[in-house]
């Protein structure tokens, strides 16, 4: 089967010789196999290079790869390929969340709590393989899913699932589970007879030697990232304040990083983003308190600030304006899983309703994302050589960012999941 077959949803029989079955990084996974080109030909493309679309280009792919990408006019298409027409529409690359929970679904369905004590792994499993389809068709071709929140390592063979082309789902990196300071997380509110039972939504490490153990722990079972909670809603009346002291999250990073990997830290409140970013962390989640102060120390260390607007009660207009204005990588995530997954796109309209342009708001889903997770030389921008993770729009998103709700095309690693 060529990578030009459109693979029918909601059957049970996906063709596995449509997929490669390569190992290795998250990224190289799920590949289409080599054969006759394809060539896209929407109205524009935006490369996620220029700040313009370009009017008239169209883009070749052969296998998992771009082979060309210019003006339709002038490129060389061989006699073989196979076009494929996208009248009306914008190509760009696929989109990246940032920040998902494959394994959630939204509290008002069903409460946290009650999706972490009540819901077995295999139903909250099921469900995630809907959310992973409903992520790929909203034509996010990628996802960094940070922690399944009770569900164990359950984002691995989710993950290993995609990329073998058992479920069609985005590329994943994956976390494995959230990392916490015993007391911090949750479920709370049981009673102290017996709350040491009470399964938690994330790992519970503190000190050296158990901090230690946890991260290599994770890493043997599966993780591309680790991620911290800085802070958590654990102070004496509730409210959000830091778990973890300075010492404990440079280790966590240290052996992280010593590994390969990289940190995530959530964190709210402007000591728990002071103390991430000293520890050396890539990226800060949430950070809706945060401050000149502690945008400009994330500036200087580079660590990237993915706001989540799509949740949180406040409004992040004031927050996201000191992080631009101090100069900070803006990251796209929208805490799917909490935020319907498919509804993606929610976080790039909040972002723009939040002050940034169309461009800036694409820019954090595609090249910022792409770089942040490492993979900026492979993925996040129509170019020679890149990955064929494209998706086609109906619109120009560049104007109106509401177009990418318009998911005409998707295609990951020159596999086509959805055609007009
Ligand atoms: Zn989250």
């Amino acid at each position: 089967m060529r990578k030009t077959s459109l693979i029918v949803l909601g059957l049970a029989a996906l063709p596995a010789a449509a997929w490669a079955q390569g190992r290795g990084a998250a990224g190289g996974r799920g590949a289409a196999q080599a054969g006759p080109p394809t060539l896209l030909v929407p109205d524009r493309v935006w490369d996620a290079v220029d700040a313009a679309p370009h009017d008239g280009w169209a883009v070749l792919v052969r296998g998992d790869r771009i082979e060309a990408v210019g003006p339709r006019a002038q490129m060389t298409v061989p006699a073989d390929a196979t076009t494929i027409a996208l009248p009306g529409t914008t190509l760009m690359p696929g989109l990246i969340e940032g920040h998902s929970h494959l394994l959630l679904h939204p509290y008002n369905e069903t409460s946290w709590n009650d999706q972490v004590l009540h819901e077995s792994l295999a139903l909250r499993v099921a469900r995630a393989t809907n959310h992973a389809r409903a992520t790929l068709m909203a034509g996010f071709t990628t996802v960094r899913d940070l922690g399944t929140e009770g569900a164990g390592y359950a984002d691995v063979g989710l993950k290993d699932a995609i990329a073998q082309g058992i479920i069609p789902g985005p590329r994943m990196w994956v976390v494995t589970k959230a990392i916490v300071v015993t007391g911090e997380y949750a479920p709370k509110g049981f009673s102290t007879e017996y709350m040491d039972e009470i399964p938690q939504g994330a790992e519970e490490a503190d000190g050296p030697d158990k901090i230690s153990h946890v991260v290599r722990d994770q890493i043997k079972h599966g993780a591309d990232w680790i991620k911290v909670y800085a802070d958590y809603r654990w102070g004496p009346n509730g409210e959000a304040m830091p778990g973890f002291t300075l010492d404990e999250l440079k280790l966590i990073v240290d052996i992280a990083k010593s590994s390969g990997r990289n940190v995530a830290a959530h964190s709210t409140t402007a000591e728990g983003m002071h103390r991430a970013t000293l520890a050396g962390v890539a990226t800060i989640e949430h950070g809706d308190n945060g401050t000149p102060e502690v945008f400009k120390l994330m500036a200087e260390h580079g660590v990237c600030y993915v706001p989540t607007v799509s949740v949180g009660g406040r409004n992040k207009q004031a927050v996201l304006k000191m992080a631009v204005d101090a100069g900070v990588t803006i990251c796209n995530g929208s805490d799917s899983g909490p935020v319907a997954h498919g509804d993606n796109a929610r976080e790039l309209e909040g972002l723009v309703a939040n002050g940034l342009t169309p461009l800036q708001a694409l820019r954090a889903a595609t090249v910022n994302d792409a770089k942040m997770l490492g993979v900026g030389d492979k993925m996040g921008a129509v170019k020679t050589g890149y990955w064929a993770d494209l998706i086609a729009v109906r619109g120009d998103p560049t104007k109106d960012i509401s177009a990418i709700r318009q998911v005409q095309l998707v295609m990951k690693g020159g596999t086509v999941y959805k055609q007009p």
